[in-house]
């Protein structure tokens, strides 16, 4: 056999990008990934499973699932009163984020707003999209100023932001974002992953602008990351072209299903989003109250913070102590860190340790 060394294979742009590290470290209490902390409430499980029986007699598990999703489509058409063709069901809204890179990002620019959620940057990468930041201002809002002038140019062909921004916690007004809209001739995505927990939505200027997509997900809200489902809304004509980048059977059955249950019962989750919210204000005043902590407010269900000391000693004196947060910190973000609301003792065992590490 000839010498055989994938490395020697790999496309020459993606030797130098690592692999995203999804690895969980032992911990009691997880609040590092924006989770919904409540687990999936039973009674919904239930009719999840009586649907299902329902659902098999129709489709088989030996057959495909239903390649656009239609029923869940056709409900969420109903939540937001726009055409079904204006929505198109994803794997996790991951999924839908490296399908707008490989299908409207490859071979241009990319303007990401950072310090922003780190996939968009990796699946633009992915997609042979050049990124190009524009940096945040020191009060994590957008810098209008840079963002317009760069959105004119003719080789930025999307624009991506984070509506409340990840890991930042704070929101834009959609009137902003309607400027970005106007002054380009580029697809801007809005990400509203958290806009149950805050912020305004974007998706009543989807009626009059042709080159918005707003990006929704299950997987904070509605208790369901473990069953990857997200969706976009956008004018027809842009779903026609993702069309030819989707996977045709992307979301399995059980999933359809599922997240059609959910929005059948929206108001136990809505109350459950409630909870988060109480906790999220607790949290944050608690947080405020640490010597030496500065908090960052919040639009989501995460707060970002920073302390006196390293954040890394910060963040694995707090894994000694049994609580898993994330470490963002970076160049934009020094020593910040960033934390899940999660359930009201979660949260006051989060701040036990965090005192103790501080005092340490
Ligand atoms: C969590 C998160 C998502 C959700 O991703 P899924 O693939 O739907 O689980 C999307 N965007 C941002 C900014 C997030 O933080």
């Amino acid at each position: 056999m000839l010498k055989f060394d994938p490395s020697d294979l790999v496309r020459a742009d993606l030797k130098e990008l690592a692999p995203y590290d999804a690895r969980v470290p032992p911990h009691t209490v997880k609040l590092d990934a924006n989770e919904n902390p409540h687990d999936f409430p039973p009674e919904v499980l239930e009719c999840i499973w009586q649907e299902m029986k329902q659902e098999i007699k129709v489709r088989a598990f030996n057959r495909y699932p239903d390649s656009m999703a239609g029923a869940l489509r056709d409900k969420l058409a109903d939540l937001w009163q726009v055409d079904p063709a204006c929505i198109m069901a994803g794997n996790g809204s991951d999924e839908l984020i490296l399908n707008l890179m490989l299908t409207f990002g490859s071979g241009g620019r990319v303007i990401i707003t950072t310090p922003t959620f780190s996939m968009y940057g990796v699946h633009a990468r992915v997609a042979g999209a050049a990124v190009q930041e524009v940096p945040r201002r020191e009060d994590f809002s957008l810098d209008e100023e840079v963002l317009l002038r760069e959105a004119g140019l003719p080789e930025i062909k999307k624009i991506v932001i984070c509506n409340p921004n990840n890991p930042t916690g704070n929101a834009v007004m959609p009137d902003r974002v309607a400027a970005v809209l106007e002054n380009t001739g580029a697809l801007v995505v809005v990400d509203e992953a958290y806009g149950e927990f805050g912020g305004e939505s974007c998706i009543p200027l989807l009626a009059q602008y042709p080159n918005l997509v707003v990006l929704r997900t299950f997987s904070k809200a509605y208790s369901l990351a473990g069953l990857r489902v997200g969706y976009l809304l956008a004018p027809a004509g842009i779903i026609e072209q993702l069309l030819k980048v989707k996977q045709p059977y992307n979301l399995s059955i059980f999933s359809q299903v599922a997240a059609r249950l959910v929005l059948e019962h929206l108001p136990v989750f809505q109350a459950r989003v409630d909870e988060i919210l109480k906790e999220r204000e607790s949290l944050y005043e608690k947080l405020a109250g640490l010597p030496g902590v500065k908090v960052f407010p919040s639009e989501a269900n995460f707060i970002l913070f920073r302390t006196p000391l390293p954040a890394n000693r910060v963040y694995h004196g707090l894994l000694e102590g049994g609580v898993l947060i994330r470490n963002v910190s970076g160049p934009l973000l020094p020593d910040f860190l960033r934390v899940t609301v999660g359930r009201s003792g979660e949260n006051e065992f989060f701040l036990a340790q965090l005192k103790r590490v501080l005092e340490g």
